[in-house]
């Protein structure tokens, strides 16, 4: 097999003879045949083919191709967003009266969908520390326990996730561990290979890299065995009626089940597609993400290590750094770098903070992160002005909390920007 690299450039598309080189966009809503026998066997999923965009493209599927094989899966799929990945990723599984294990450490808008959303949907969210012990993780569990969800570097607290503890929990409870490995990347760390079953991507990120395309993507390592846990997971282990009494663990196997299911339901009834132009330009985002990971995490490192050494600062988070408390799991799971995102606090709290922001000339303010361009943002008078100190604090943003994403710019320009700009404060 070969080199993530070269999959990054190459993967997932193979033209034939004579056939373009680029990955062709395919702009059609539809796809004609010459029989109604013939589209009968695909509404039957008797044989793979495409009939509607809002269900498969193969723009979508040479680029989902290209990112299972990064990750090292058996399937995958895009979707129009991170979010809709996420949702996907859980609500595939997981129904009215059921309950999902979570990190409390996770993306802010996944925490919303899961706490609130999903919650509303009847499906129940235990939150609990990454940093807990065994024990804690499996009080979590009850005996509708669906999966278990977390993030490989959490956005924004940056903790990083330990793996495996969170995956041997899961599967001692006989249920998936789905991953959000949007700030690692599979050029960083491939979550199939310390257990996980399920990784989820916002694309946004780092993949597209370039703040064009808003996507998400789903990859299924094909290891979990539904069968073996039939009575968990109906939708997957008995015939579905929508589809002639096809029972998808059975007809796709392990392999296939799961994205096969989340296509042939979720997307025929939600239509979370990405559009094949979108797909285009992550996949062009994807043929540099090798190179581009590893610029972000060297000025990233060169960032933090600045920071650390100002004494504007108080604090700085970077699991790079020696002493950062989730430093050693970063070494195991992470070992060729993490990610560009930096927290730091200003001395002198919201106000200095502010001030910092203002002063900023080449780093932009901005509520996006892992773009190539260096941006910045100052949550308690952004995303969270609304909240009062204290309530900051509990939300665990305190209100000097700066989250800096380092982009691949050449990394003196971005320290003098920050230098004189805490100057200023
Ligand atoms: C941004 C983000 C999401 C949501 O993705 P969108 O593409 O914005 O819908 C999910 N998880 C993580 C870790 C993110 O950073």
């Amino acid at each position: 097999m070969s080199k993530i690299e070269t999959i990054c450039v190459q993967g997932g598309y193979t033209p034939a003879n004579g056939e373009p080189r680029q990955v062709p966009i395919i702009q059609s809503t539809t796809f004609k045949y010459d029989t109604s026998e013939d589209m009968a066997k695909l509404f039957d999923l008797e044989v793979s083919g495409y009939f509607y965009t809002r269900l498969q493209n193969p723009t979508n599927d040479y680029v989902a191709k290209k990112i299972c094989e990064m990750e090292g899966g058996t399937a995958a799929m895009l979707t129009s967003s991170g979010q809709a990945a996420s949702f996907f990723s859980v609500f595939n599984i997981a129904g009215q009266g059921d309950h999902i294990v979570s990190s409390s450490a996770i993306y802010g808008g996944t925490y919303n969908l899961f706490a609130v959303t999903m919650k509303r949907m009847g499906i129940d969210f235990t939150f609990v520390s990454p940093d807990c012990t065994r024990e804690e993780l499996d009080a979590a569990f009850r005996p509708n326990t669906k999966a278990v969800f977390g993030e490989t570097i959490a956005n924004p607290a940056l903790v990083v996730l330990d793996i495996e503890k969170f995956a041997a929990a899961a599967h001692a409870h006989g249920v998936p561990l789905i991953i959000d490995n949007t700030f690692a990347t599979p050029v960083n760390c491939r979550p199939f290979e310390w257990g996980a079953d399920i990784v989820t991507h916002s694309t946004t990120k780092y993949m597209d890299g370039h703040g064009s395309a808003v996507g998400g993507c789903i990859v299924d390592s094909g290891r979990f065995d539904w069968m073996a846990h039939a009575e968990k997971y109906p939708g997957l282990c008995t015939p579905d009626e929508s589809y002639h009494g096809i029972t998808y663990a059975e007809k796709f196997g392990k392999e296939g089940a799961y994205i096969t299911k989340a296509t042939a339901q979720l997307m025929r009834d939600f239509g979370c597609i990405q559009s094949p132009q979108n797909a285009f330009l992550l996949n062009l985002g994807l043929e540099s993400l090798h190179v581009r990971m590893a610029r972000h995490c060297e000025n990233a490192q060169k960032m933090a290590e600045y920071l650390q050494s100002d004494d504007k600062v108080a604090w700085v988070t970077y699991s790079g750094l020696e002493g950062d408390k989730y430093h050693e799991l970063a070494k195991k799971y992470l070992p060729n770098g993490s990610c560009g995102v930096v927290s730091f606090g200003v001395k002198g709290g919201r106000k200095a903070a502010e001030k910092f922001m203002k002063s900023l000339r080449l780093i932009a303010i901005e509520t996006h992160v892992a773009d190539a361009r260096s941006c910045c943002l100052h949550p308690a008078s952004a995303t969270h002005r609304q909240m009062t100190d204290e309530e900051l604090y509990a939300a665990g943003v305190s209100p000097d909390l700066v989250r800096l994403s380092c982009g691949i710019e050449n990394i003196d320009d971005l320290i003098a920007d920050v230098k004189q700009a805490l100057e200023k404060v």
